[in-house]
C-alpha cells in the first residue's frame, strides 16, 4: 500500500506514527530517538511518564508498591512533558526531572505503579493526545497492542536479558556508577517478568508488529532496519 503524507487535497497533513515496544534495556529508546532525528518525527518516551509518577511517590515518601496510597494521590501529580531542542523533558510539579527519573530505582517503582489502571487510563489518556496532529516515534510497553492500536508501523525490540544486562552495565559504566552484573541482569529480569504477567495492558508483541532481535546487532544496522521498515510501510 502507498499512502502519501504531507499535504492533502483539503490543505491538512496526514500524519503517520510508529509504535514501538519491547523489554527493559532493549535498545528501543536510543533507536527510536536516533530514528526521530533521521526522519524529522516526534519522539515520544512514554516510560519517562511511568517514571514521573514513581518519582513523585518516593519524594512524597509514598509505597510505589501500595497501589491505594498512590490512586489517592494520582490527582496531585502534575506531569508535563514538553519539547524542548526536539529532546523530551519530564517536568513533576514545574521540577524539570528529566535526569532523575533515570534511575534503577525509579525504573522499579515506574514497573510497580504501571500494574495499577488508573495510573495507565492517566497516562495513555496523555500519550495518545501528545500524537494527535503530529508524526510520531512513540516507544514504550503497550503502545502497539493499546495506546496507538492503529499505528502504521509497529516494531518490538528484544535482545537476550545478558546482552541487555550488558548494555546497562556498560551505561552504567559511562556515568561512573559501582554495579554488579548479575544484580543488574536480575532487577532486568524481574522487570520483564512484573511488565508482562501484569492483568492490565502488559508488555508483549502486537499480532502485525515486526519482531527485531538486536542481541547481535550493533544500533546502525538496527537503525537501518528500522528506517528501512518505515519507509516500506508508510510509502515514504
Ligand atoms: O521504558 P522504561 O524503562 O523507561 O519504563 C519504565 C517502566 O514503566 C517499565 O518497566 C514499565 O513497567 C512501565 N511502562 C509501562 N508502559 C509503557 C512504558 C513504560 O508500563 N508504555
Amino acid at each position: 500500500m502507498f499512502r502519501l503524507y504531507g499535504l492533502k487535497g483539503d490543505g491538512g497533513f496526514m500524519f503517520y506514527s510508529v509504535a514501538v515496544d519491547g523489554p527493559a534495556g532493549s535498545g528501543k529508546s536510543t533507536i527510536s530517538k536516533i530514528v526521530a532525528k533521521e526522519l524529522n518525527i516526534v519522539y515520544i518516551d512514554t516510560g519517562a511518564m511511568y517514571r514521573a509518577v514513581a518519582f513523585y511517590c518516593i519524594k512524597n515518601g509514598i509505597d510505589t508498591k501500595e497501589q491505594k496510597a498512590v490512586i489517592a494521590v494520582l490527582d496531585d501529580i502534575k506531569i508535563d512533558i514538553k519539547l524542548e531542542n526536539n529532546t523530551q523533558k519530564t517536568y513533576v510539579s514545574g521540577e524539570n526531572v528529566t535526569d532523575k527519573i533515570r534511575s534503577q530505582e525509579i525504573g522499579a517503582g515506574a514497573s510497580d505503579v504501571g500494574v495499577i489502571a488508573e495510573v495507565r487510563k492517566k497516562l495513555v489518556d496523555i500519550q495518545r493526545d501528545m500524537a494527535k496532529g503530529m508524526s510520531v516515534i512513540m516507544d514504550g510497553r503497550d503502545i502497539g497492542t493499546n495506546v496507538l492500536k492503529n499505528a502504521d508501523v509497529k516494531i518490538y525490540i528484544s535482545a537476550s536479558a545478558d546482552e541487555r544486562a550488558k548494555r546497562r552495565c556498560e551505561e552504567l559504566k559511562n556515568i561512573g556508577v559501582e554495579h554488579d552484573f548479575e544484580l543488574v541482569k536480575n532487577k532486568i529480569i524481574q522487570r520483564d517478568k512484573n511488565d508482562m504477567t501484569r492483568e492490565n495492558n502488559p508488555l508483549k508483541k502486537a499480532e502485525d508488529a515486526i519482531y527485531i532481535d538486536t542481541t547481535f546487532m550493533g544500533i546502525d544496522e538496527v537503525k537501518n532496519t528500522v528506517i528501512k521498515i518505515i519507509k516500506e510501510k508508510v510509502g515514504l
